[in-house]
């Protein structure tokens, strides 16, 4: 072996030991877990599979004398759901391992998705980083934090494509495709497990929600979905399995049906993709109350028969419904529940426990010493800047308007979100406190020189009729150079049970923006939000667009870096902006139909009265510089099924400032046995280059790359052309072709 492979090795390692811990099977643990399978009672048994919220004593904070403390007592407890700090899981773990028969340690879940103590940008702006790394790197704080504050096991990360901004948990995914869907996957599951699953500071992932949760008819949430197997298979599940071999531990089950089956009841997904096909060793846990609401769905008439359907499906571990615990007790005392089904379930419950060390150290998350200097340490807020400033997509920038001179006569700093701290933490904050944020005109004014004024109004709030009063604003602009104009989404409008019927900016909003636009003075229109809004109107009126997303503690700072130059925009959409709510949903990928557009061709796939493209596409984002593509290379005009294709572009910075660009690399398989998208990303880079510099950027395609559910359902490449595309967006890009023989 030569040094560089060697060296490649080590750096490898780390990972692959957490990422392996779930893969392979100990036989030492599986030993364990039998000895502890022979002498559980059916209640012990089914006590593993129970995952309760707290009732906990605040004000005595004594579990003990609880109703639940006596629960784990007798074992009938194996997980709980929001009991937070390290004191309070120290307590019920004491009653455990200490006063139960078993000894069995628990596990405690919560909702970890960007941030604990120090809330990152929220997952959809994050993947607009395209930056695996920074994503890893927010996910490890995250974990760290969590650990310390009593927590061992997040429900995220959250990996559903969606292609409908109307869903509002479009916020806490990353976006629309599955390749960097998977990407993203991988980097988070790395980032909260850590280098090994035994340490105290790894934070068991979960992926969710399995699976076709982001596929809700008319982006309504919890609503239907009726997909093929094939769209299913080769665009929601490969961030699921992506997961899975990144040695995820856990994943939930979503709370949507699927072609007349819900997820929480299928055996199709939990058992025969999820276990036989892909070996995943952990366990599924159900979403909230998701087996009781198989009662709703119509595929059960008690809960009875709700958690046997589940349990048989491959669900393990109940989540709140207590229907295990409490009905699946007599039903397995009347000879009618599958006990092998049950200890299956305890298995893999067991499994993870051992796996994450919990036996050998149940109070791994319990030390009440270590929080309060790991939370809100100043490299987390450091990171947080960085990570707000990659997220952001500078969407428009008329005639070079930004970045903007730190010296200005006046500027006007105008909207109801441009001095607002907490709803830039976004759906999912964590445990954040309002203290903690520079709101954008804190930063704006610690940013310009002095000499320069700042005006300030809100105009309007950011819901409703009421408040609005644009004269102030309107006066404002009018004496300003520019007027930078912060505009969007409060928090809870996006994440669950946010979906919205029109994803206009809402409120009086627009309104204002109108009325500003209106005195001529340039605008800077700054965005917040958690998905994608219809804004063609500003998108023509205003001079740039700053597309911020919910970008968590180190939002205005990063909006202000941004604006005034000392960050130069990097970000690219993750997903599509449509020009109006008729387009949706609207995505990249798409397939080309018998009869693709043509303008000249009424009978051709289009609307009368909108254009097929969209107002911003996927992989889109400007620079304060511009980047130019050039020679185009393959390694060779065919390859074999067993062979590589090495793709190789030149990329100029042709502009005056250093630099960040996305590179991305999408395939069309030109004539397949089932019809294919027109575009596939398959690839990305993201390089930095100085003001003049000319790098290039390479890929390696491989065959399984090009692989997809075929006419008979099976996952292969086949032999044909290929056109390849490498440029600076979906739709964007040099071409040339190669055949696959
Ligand atoms: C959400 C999940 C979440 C769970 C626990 C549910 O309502 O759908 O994503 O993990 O609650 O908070």
């Amino acid at each position: 072996m030569n040094k560089e492979v060697l060296i490649f090795s080590a750096m490898l390692l780390p990972w692959l030991v957490s990422a392996q811990q779930l893969r392979s099977l100990s036989p030492d643990i599986e030993r364990r877990i039998d000895s502890l399978l022979q002498i559980m009672t059916i209640e012990e048994k089914l006590g593993q599979l129970n995952q309760v919220g707290p009732r906990w004593n605040s004000e005595t904070e004594e579990p003990e004398r609880s109703y639940q403390g006596d629960l784990v007592r007798r074992g009938r407890i194996g997980s709980f759901l929001y009991l937070v700090g390290a004191e309070a899981t120290r307590k019920v773990q004491r009653i455990a391992v200490e006063e139960s028969r078993l000894k069995i340690p628990l596990l405690f879940g919560h909702d970890v998705i960007h941030g604990f103590k120090t809330t990152f940008p929220i997952p959809l702006a994050l993947s607009c980083s395209w930056n695996p790394e920074l994503v890893e790197s927010t996910a490890r704080v995250a974990a760290v934090e969590a650990t310390a504050g009593g927590i061992n096991w997040t429900f995220a990360p959250m990996v559903d494509i969606a292609r409908d901004p109307r869903w509002g948990r479009i916020a806490e995914g990353a976006g629309e495709d599955p390749y960097l869907g998977s990407v993203m996957a991988e980097a988070q599951v790395r980032g909260f497990q850590g280098t090994d699953l035994r340490q105290r500071d790894a934070l068991l992932a979960c992926a969710k929600h399995f699976a076709v949760y982001g596929g809700a008819e008319s982006g309504r949430d919890y609503n239907t979905v009726d997909f093929s197997e094939r769209t299913i298979r080769d665009v929601y599940l490969p961030p699921f399995k992506a997961a899975v071999e990144a040695g995820v531990g856990t994943l939930m089950s979503a709370f949507n049906e699927i072609g007349g089956v819900p997820s929480t009841g299928s055996k199709w997904l939990m058992t025969d993709v999820l276990r036989e096909e892909w070996k995943f060793n952990g366990f599924v846990v159900s979403d909230y109350a998701a087996v009781e609401q198989l009662m709703n769905h119509g595929v059960a008439s008690s809960r009875e028969e709700a958690g046997v359907l589940a349990l048989n499906a491959g669900m393990d571990m109940d989540m709140v419904d207590t229907i295990y615990t409490n009905e699946l007790i007599a039903t397995a005392k009347a000879g009618k529940l599958n006990i092998k089904a049950v200890d299956e379930s305890v298995r893999r419950v067991l499994r993870v426990k051992f796996a994450i060390g919990l036996f050998d150290d149940p109070y791994r998350n319990c030390d009440t010493t270590i929080a309060a200097p790991v939370f809100m340490k100043k490299e987390h807020h450091a990171l947080a800047r960085r990570a707000a400033q990659e997220s952001i997509v500078l969407l428009k920038n008329e005639k070079g308007i930004l970045p903007l001179a730190k010296k200005l006569k006046t500027i006007a700093v105008l909207g109801p979100l441009a001095d607002n701290r907490i709803e830039w933490c976004g759906p999912w904050a964590g445990r954040v406190e309002e203290g903690n944020f520079t709101s954008v005109l804190d930063a704006v004014r610690s940013k310009v020189e002095s000499g320069t004024e700042v005006l300030f109004d809100k105009g309007c709030e950011v819901i409703g009729d009421s408040g609005y009063n644009p004269s102030l604003a309107v006066g404002f602009a009018k004496q300003s150079q520019v007027a930078v104009v912060v505009v969007g989404e409060n928090a809870n409008m996006s994440g669950e049970a946010a979906s919205r019927s029109n994803i206009d900016l809402p409120g009086k909003q627009k309104d204002l923006v109108k009325a500003i636009c209106e005195t001529g003075t340039p605008v800077v229109l700054v965005l917040m939000n958690g998905r994608p809004l219809t804004i063609a109107w500003e998108a023509e009126h205003v001079a740039a667009i700053v597309e911020a997303w919910f970008l968590g503690v180190g939002s205005g700072n990063a909006v202000a870096d941004v604006l005034f130059g000392d960050s130069n925009p990097s970000g690219k959409l993750s997903v599509t902006f449509p020009r109006i709510i008729g387009q949706i949903p609207i995505y990249y990928n798409h397939k080309n139909t018998g009869r693709p557009i043509r303008e000249a061709d009424k009978f051709t796939s289009k609307y009368l009265d909108v254009s097929n493209t969209p107002l911003y596409p996927f992989g889109f984002g400007l620079s304060y510089t511009t980047f130019e593509y050039s020679n185009l290379r393959l390694s060779s005009p065919e390859i074999s099924m067993n062979q590589e294709l090495m793709v190789r572009v030149d990329v100029t910075n042709t502009g005056k400032r250093d630099g960040d660009e996305i590179v991305q690399l999408y395939v069309r398989d030109n004539v397949g046995s089932v019809t294919r998208p027109v575009r596939e990303l398959k690839g990305f880079e993201k390089t930095g280059l100085k003001a003049g510099e000319k790098k290039t950027v390479g890929f390696t395609l491989r065959p399984e790359d090009l692989a997809f559910h075929n006419i008979e359902m099976k996952q292969a490449a086949e032999p044909g052309k290929f056109t390849v595309y490498v440029g600076g967006s979906s739709v964007d890009g040099l071409e040339t072709e190669f055949e696959l023989k």
